[in-house]
């Protein structure tokens, strides 16, 4: 079967494990560099990016996962781990480092604030059947894609107090095996996106 880690310093990992069991995978927490070596492909969990940022360079993990990245890792960055994947970020703290590999621009916090989290349903290219329930928690949004990135979703027609009309803004994306979602889909119960994630891994 196909193994899954999901980062396990700083987030919702249970979740994020759940949902990739729930999708077939065996899924397993990675804290040290050591277990990166037993996966097929990794979920970085939303949290807080700048805390995630200094965990990974705290436990040595930041080098060999850029390298690991570089080399073609499948990866799943939800919301922190959105920002995590982007090679650009705007709204980031001073020192703020990603470990990159996805050629985005994403804002940080676009939405607004914590009290302008909100829920809502997307269109995800890929999931087929209705759209995929998704959770905005202080989210970030892209603002830009780079050639060889693929928009799976957009927001519909949220407008939002935070952030003005937030419709057509960019909440999804894939490149290669590189798979970033603005929201968390794990917490919905719907694991349809991690069930694409999981067919990303296998077609590896
Ligand atoms: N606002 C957080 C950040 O910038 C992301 C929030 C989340 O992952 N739910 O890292």
């Amino acid at each position: 079967t196909t193994t899954i880690g999901v980062l396990a310093l700083q987030g919702d990992v249970r979740e994020h494990r759940d949902a990739l069991e729930q999708a077939g995978a065996r899924s397993v927490p990675v804290r040290r560099p050591a277990e990166l070596a037993d996966v097929d492909g990794l979920v970085l969990p939303g949290g807080e990016s700048t805390t995630i940022d200094k965990l990974l360079r705290a436990f040595d993990l930041r080098d060999p996962l850029r390298a690991m990245i570089r080399d073609g890792l499948p990866v799943y960055g939800s919301c922190a781990g959105m920002i995590l994947l982007a090679d650009r970020v705007l709204g980031g703290v001073h020192d703020q480092e990603t470990l990159g590999g996805l050629d985005v621009t994403v804002r940080r916090n676009a939405f607004g604030r914590q009290v302008d989290s909100f829920d809502t349903v997307v269109d995800v290219v890929g999931v087929p059947g209705a759209p995929v329930p998704a959770s905005f928690i202080r989210a970030p949004w892209v603002e830009e894609v780079g050639p060889g990135v693929e928009i799976l979703g957009r927001v519909r027609t949220v407008s939002h107090d935070g952030a003005g009309d937030t419709a057509g803004k960019i909440v999804a994306v894939r490149a290669g095996s590189l798979l970033a979602t603005s929201f968390h889909p794990e917490i919905t119960g719907d694991a349809r996106v991690h069930q694409l994630f999981v067919s990303i891994v296998e077609e590896s």
